[in-house]
């Protein structure tokens, strides 16, 4: 780390309620070309990992402002660099990846792409996860930056993340050498919008914020044969079926209450028809924790229980069930560091007011962000959210987010001038503070 942080300069005063004021000013005289742009990306969403269009229109904005722009790093991501002098090295970043949800927002640029999903099916395209809101804050914050060069130094390096739905865009990015190949960031920084704050309010979560998310298929062998005839049989549905029972108790029974932890069976498949008894029964999973420990107990506890209900049913050996944990689809739990967090939090609290920032509990969604902090733990790292629930509608549902959309969701419609101005004018805040001339 370099060093001195400009966060370790905590207790001097924000050098100026002049550049806060800058801040806005500029923001708010940008924001008609913003929304233009975002309108743009979100009527023209890209799934994960075939991002194409959006990278290649905000790398050439980044080239006319003076960044140093490679494209196509981790496949199709970007790296924006801006050098302007000692000080430290500061990565903002932005994930690019749509979902495949049929929009029905009702909204007059929304989506109309349909395009085939991994899964082979043919699907709507839509910006359910708010990542347009990201790359178009992204670009304001370039631009605040770059017009404001004068009055910050270090290292600015501005990234364009791929395939953040599917987790593998940050680490295609680090393998792809975003930390030797580019200037190392002393601080990483970025947003997520979210649906469960109201348009325009700052959550920011220090510590862990988002969960360690593993997909787990199992596969429970039986021995089939006619359902009138169960004695001839092993039935893998009555096995599989013990087994989801059993698993419930791994959260219940065996983890400590205090460390949170999730083990949803959210797929249970077997069989063809009422007479017959099936061969094999197949569960899909998703087990959620924070840190390795929990996650490890969960792990080992599932292999253990599914092969201890496995011998209960009397399986011989050759017929246990084969438990198969997705590596590749595996995102580790999002750590917020606490000074970033903390300055975050006094910075924010100061431009915005106290009504408009707050401290938000951790949720058990995953971020592949993490991966950045965690290629190295001396990095100081941060993503916030900026609520984007438009007021009008928060304010009839009484502020009950199971009666509104959620992310993901076809009607995720968000107040986007006020997420993309608040997140904008934050970004641009924190980077000065980060990159404070000394
Ligand atoms: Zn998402
Ligand atoms: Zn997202």
């Amino acid at each position: 780390m370099k060093a001195i942080l400009p966060f370790a300069l905590a207790a001097m005063l924000f050098p100026a309620e002049l550049s806060a004021a800058t801040i806005a000013d500029g923001v708010k005289a940008d924001m008609p070309a913003l929304m233009t742009l975002y309108r743009d990306l979100h009527a023209n969403p890209e799934l994960s990992m075939q991002e194409v269009r959006s990278p290649a229109k905000l790398a050439a904005e980044a080239r006319k402002l003076g960044f140093t722009v490679t494209e196509k790093v981790g496949k199709t991501g970007v790296v924006a660099v801006m050098k302007n002098g000692p000080g430290p090295a500061l990565l903002l970043r932005a994930d690019m990846d749509a979902l495949p949800v049929v929009e029905q927002t009702g909204l007059p640029f929304a989506s109309k792409v349909r395009a085939t999903a991994r899964s082979g099916v043919e699907t709507g395209v839509m910006h359910a996860c708010g990542h347009d809101t990201h790359m178009t804050s992204w670009l304001g914050t370039a631009r605040r930056l770059s017009a404001m060069r004068d009055q910050w130094s270090g290292t600015l390096v501005m990234i364009l993340q791929p395939g953040e739905e599917t987790g593998e865009g940050a680490k295609a990015m680090l393998d792809d050498g975003l930390y030797t190949r580019f200037p190392k960031p002393d601080v990483v920084l970025a947003f997520h919008d979210a649906a469960a704050l109201p348009a325009g309010v700052i959550g920011v979560t220090p510590g862990y914020a988002l969960a360690n998310v593993d997909s787990v298929d199992i596969s429970v062998k039986g021995v089939g044969g006619h359902g009138a005839y169960p004695q001839t049989t092993k039935d893998p549905i009555v096995l599989a079926s013990r087994i989801v029972t059993t698993l419930q108790t791994l959260v219940s029974r065996e983890n400590d209450p205090a460390n949170p932890a999730v083990v949803t069976v959210g797929s249970f498949q077997s069989g063809a028809k009422h007479n017959i008894i099936s061969d094999e029964a197949k569960l899909q999973l998703t087990v959620r924790s924070y840190t390795p420990e929990v996650r490890k107990l969960l792990l080992d506890g599932i292999r253990r229980i599914v092969r201890g209900e496995a011998i209960a049913a009397g399986m011989p050996e050759d017929k246990m069930p084969v438990v198969t944990i997705r590596d590749a689809e595996y995102t580790p739990s999002t750590f917020n560091t606490e000074k970033l967090s903390a300055r975050a939090l006094e910075l924010f609290t100061a431009n915005f007011g106290a009504d408009r920032v707050m401290k938000t509990p951790a949720v058990m969604g995953g971020e592949d962000f993490s991966r950045f902090w965690l290629a190295d733990k001396k990095i100081e790292s941060l993503i916030f959210w900026v609520g984007g629930a438009p007021i009008d509608k928060w304010k009839a549902a009484g502020g009950d987010q199971a009666k509104l959309p959620s992310l993901h969701s076809p009607f995720w419609a968000p107040d986007a001038e006020a997420v993309i101005s608040t997140a904008t004018e934050a970004l641009t805040l924190a980077s000065l503070d980060i990159l404070k001339k000394s």
